[in-house]
């Protein structure tokens, strides 16, 4: 780490002063002698001028922890997207195309999030095409605005369906389900992540959902990997299904993905950004994101996820190895069946035999040099804790393992 960051620091100042044409060509040289620091960062380093930490993620992909890193080939895409013009609504177009031909859906729509995804799914079913109607919200005079929701799938994120002004009927059985419809009815929400915790599973969901004619939109963030749910809803026939883009898609943290029926989509993109008497005016997304998004989905599909979770589950292994030493110390596997479904690694100790909290260690590992973030509301008074490796980079676990066996080991 330290020595990666030093090599490129002393690479920056072998270029200060030198004027930038100059630099592109030294950098450009092929000196085998020089070994080139992988990726040297080209601009100013912001966040190090601020003075604003940054660590090494053991979380997950955490939004307020911003989430993913974007791959290295969404951020050039992004940088030479960024030194041109376009018309939004001819990207949108181009991009809606090309999203449909690589999930096989209709169409598709870069959002800004899957919060916004889920916004604009909500207000196509109540607006549909009509300029009046999209004017109007959040006044849903005139509208259906009622949106069905199994009571164990509501989530804070419903806010974002909230905003158009639908109210959420809630409801616990597919009986129960088919008497709240009405002719108030627009949609029928269904988050994927509660599942497990709902009566009413996809296909009865969605079949309820054709038999009465209301669109179904289903949350599903954070439900990649497997790369087969970028597929596996529409296929189910949900009617329109929300992506984060910064979240395993590893896209821009600000972008997630709408995809679904060509009319809903167009009835979106209406109530969306780049028009302005619309409720999603407020969240643009802009050219460099859009392409970023649709660079990050191509990237996930060509992925090696086979490899990529044998890597995860090598980090996983060989922080447990570190702990082998203590025998109060117990470490296990943990992949969560739905949402962030990844190798976990989960810790167990005695706290009177290692003398700290999980708290205290949470503190520890933040405030050590370089610093190490848990996932948020992680520590208490118990020894237990959970380490995310998916968002580490390369060599990051082997320093999580090491700060971790000095802070249980008892050192500083
Ligand atoms: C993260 C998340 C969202 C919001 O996604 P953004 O891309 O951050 O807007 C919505 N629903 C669920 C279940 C999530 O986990």
């Amino acid at each position: 780490m330290n020595s990666v960051r030093t090599a490129r620091r002393s690479f920056l100042k072998l270029f200060a002063g030198v004027p930038p044409a100059a630099g592109l060509l030294m950098a450009g040289r092929t000196d085998a002698a020089a070994p080139q620091p992988p990726q040297a960062p080209q601009g100013r380093d912001v966040i190090q001028e601020l003075r604003v930490r940054t660590f090494i993620n053991a979380a997950g992909t955490f939004t307020a922890l911003s989430g993913s890193l974007m791959l290295p080939e969404v951020r050039a895409a992004m940088q030479v997207a960024a030194r041109r013009f376009v018309r939004l609504e001819d990207l949108n177009d181009a991009v809606s195309t090309r999203l449909a031909e690589l999930l096989r859906c209709e169409a598709g729509l870069v959002t800004a999030g899957c919060a916004s995804a889920m916004m604009l799914g909500t207000a196509a079913c109540l607006t549909g095409t009509d300029t009046a109607r999209i004017r109007r919200l959040p006044d849903t005079t005139g509208m259906r605005n009622e949106v069905i929701v199994q009571r164990s799938h509501r989530v804070g994120y419903d806010h974002a369906i909230r905003n158009t002004g639908a109210r959420m009927i809630e409801v616990r059985t597919s009986q129960e389900l088919v008497k709240a419809i009405n002719g108030r009815t627009a949609m029928l929400f269904y988050l994927n992540a509660s599942t497990d915790r709902g009566s009413i599973r996809h296909e009865e969901f969605v079949r309820l959902g054709r038999q009465h004619k209301i669109p179904t939109l289903i949350d599903t963030a954070a439900d990649v990997p497997p790369v087969d749910n970028l597929f596996r809803f529409q296929k189910i026939g949900f009617d329109l299904v929300c992506f984060s883009g910064g979240k395993g898609l590893r896209g821009p943290q600000s972008a997630g993905l709408l995809l679904g029926r060509k009319d809903l989509i167009a009835a979106a993109r209406l109530n969306n950004c780049p028009n302005a008497d619309a409720i999603a005016r407020t969240n643009k997304v802009n050219k460099e994101e859009i392409v970023g998004m649709l660079v990050a989905v191509e990237m996930f599909l060509k992925r090696d996820h086979e490899a990529v979770w044998k890597d995860w589950q090598g980090r996983c292994h060989r922080i447990a190895a570190a702990l082998k030493g203590f025998d109060d110390v117990r470490t296990s596997m943990n992949v969560p069946a739905i949402a962030n479904h990844v190798p976990h690694l989960r810790i167990t100790w005695e706290v009177k035999r290692r003398g700290v909290t999980a708290g205290e260690v949470v503190r520890r590992l933040r405030d050590g040099k370089p610093s190490i973030e848990l996932a948020p509301g992680a520590g208490g008074s118990g020894g237990n804790l959970t380490i995310g490796v998916w968002m580490m980079e390369p060599g990051e676990d082997a320093v999580v393992a090491e700060r971790l066996r000095t802070i249980l080991g008892g050192g500083r």
